[in-house]
């Protein structure tokens, strides 16, 4: 019987237990799975908190919809009538104090319609007229890498990447756009630029057409009783005997052509092959008395606190119509974005006449805020949301979670480090491999991606 060890009992880890798991008992293989976790609980990023009848994410809310592995591993766990998408009310950029409804058809902060574009009090005539340079000027020289910000400062100007783009992108990566790369983020941008020699146009031509129906369309998915429910459907399916929660791996080493793992507790594991699914800083520590590992540089992870603010409705004196604002750094705001979840997900995460407010706070610059106390946070996020909207009072409660170098940065040159670490495992310890969200995107459904992946790995290799 060969043994496969899993490090890290994030959504990435899971999965890959789950497709290993089904595979096996498919095909009757001759292998058995562990998953290791370091917590007391399974999920790692994804955390929902059930009280009184609110469903509140402490970690992500959502998963795209257009990114298909998601959808696909919470119908095979047995949950496809669980899903829920979002309601698609309007959504904001604050610049300043001032709220500015994002322009229809953008997509990620890209205007593909000009009509909404040039009408957008977002930006000023020379502003747009900058933007629309995409149009005619030349596309940039082939290059390996480059920041984000800087290409789309090119095509576009600042003002564009400071009022839309940058908000959008920040919200997702909590970085800073002109250190993030724009190979391991959005590639296809910059396929766009060299195909179409303008990004708007390269849009224009390779959206899917659809019908417009004045209707915005739901984005995102979610699950009944929020993400959890599909962390907990992983558990289940795995079963009590694969996994091992309250233990970290302290070190992997590879002896003859076995892996040995040393475990908190003094215990040591023997693998096969083994799948590291821990943030990089982890898996640096485990793998640190190998010479590859000790030459990769550092890879910096920002650190966020999300705050979650329950109101009864009627607290809500000056009220927004909208599910949510992200806010430019032309703001001396301290909050980042907020959700208005009880419009976002009416019907699964708040009880009749009740609101819920999630912020985030935290960035690049301003990571520590995160280390108010609950109190100070709560005040903070309050104060912020007061200059925009009027709330009676203190909120029923506040739940505030701090993420501490939790948001992985894909700067510059990402994508030739993780080819070179992934080359560099291949060569001295072949059978490990690493996956999640310090790799090969961050989203949800990307993690899940690079779980399926390393289950086809890892079959293939202990099957030469
Ligand atoms: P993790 O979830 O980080 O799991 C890694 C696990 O490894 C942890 O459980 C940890 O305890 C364990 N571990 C660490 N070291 C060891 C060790 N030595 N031994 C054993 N175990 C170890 N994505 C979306 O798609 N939509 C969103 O709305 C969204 N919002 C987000 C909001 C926040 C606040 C954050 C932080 C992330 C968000 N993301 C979102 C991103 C997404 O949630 C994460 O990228 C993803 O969940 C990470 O999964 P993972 O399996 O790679 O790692």
């Amino acid at each position: 019987m060969k043994k496969i060890v899993i490090i890290g009992g994030g959504i990435a880890g899971l999965t890959a237990a789950f497709y290993l798991k089904k595979q096996i008992k498919e095909e009757n293989l001759p292998y058995e799975v562990n998953v290791i976790e370091a917590s007391n609980r399974l999920g790692g990023k994804i955390k929902t908190e059930r009280r009184d009848g609110f469903t509140m994410e402490r970690g992500p809310d959502s998963f795209l919809i257009r990114k298909q592995s998601a959808e696909r591993l919470v119908r095979e766990v047995g949950l496809g009538d669980k899903l829920v998408t979002n309601g698609t009310g309007k959504s904001y950029i604050l610049i300043g104090n001032e709220l500015h409804s994002m322009p229809q058809g953008s997509f990620m902060g890209i205007p593909t319609q000009v009509k909404p574009f040039l009408l957008s009090d977002l930006f000023s005539i020379a502003g747009k007229l900058r933007a629309g340079m995409d149009f005619i000027r030349p596309k940039g020289m082939p290059q390996d890498d480059q920041s984000l910000g800087k290409f789309f400062r090119k095509r576009f100007g600042d003002e564009l990447v400071e009022n839309l783009i940058e908000p959008l992108l920040s919200g997702i990566y909590a970085g800073d756009i002109d250190d993030l790369s724009l190979m391991a983020t959005f590639p296809n941008f910059y396929e766009l630029e060299q195909k179409y020699g303008s990004i708007v146009r390269g849009l224009q031509k390779s959206m899917p057409k659809t019908k417009n129906t004045g209707k915005k369309r739901s984005m995102f998915y979610s699950l009944e009783g929020g993400l959890q429910t599909l962390v907990e459907a992983l558990e289940q399916a795995l079963g009590d005997e694969m996994i091992y929660k309250n233990t970290k791996v302290k070190s992997l080493e590879k002896i003859n052509s076995n892996y040995q793992l040393s475990l908190s507790d003094g215990s040591i594991v023997n693998a096969d092959a083994v799948m590291v699914a821990t943030p990089f800083a982890s898996m640096k520590q485990m793998l640190g008395s190998y010479d590859f590992i000790q030459k990769l540089g550092e890879m910096k992870a920002t650190s966020v606190a999300n705050v979650v603010l329950a109101f009864d409705q009627s607290a809500i004196k000056e009220d927004i119509d909208g599910t949510g604002f992200v806010v430019s750094r032309n703001s001396s705001n301290r909050i980042t974005a907020c959700t208005w979840t009880h419009k976002k997900w009416p019907e699964t995460t708040v009880p009749e006449g009740k609101a819920l407010l999630r912020c985030y706070v935290g960035r690049p610059g301003d990571e520590e805020v995160i280390h108010l106390s609950d109190d100070g946070l709560e005040e903070l996020v309050l104060a912020d949301l007061n200059k925009i909207m009027r709330i009676d009072g203190k909120p029923l409660f506040s739940v505030v979670t701090r993420w501490e170098n939790a948001m992985p940065q894909y700067r510059v040159g990402h994508k030739q480090m993780v080819e070179k670490l992934e080359g560099d495992l291949m060569e001295h310890l072949p059978g490990v491999y690493v996956a999640g969200s310090p790799y090969k995107g961050i989203g949800i459904p990307d993690c899940i991606d690079q779980g399926e992946e390393t289950v086809k790995k890892m079959l293939e290799f202990l099957a030469e």
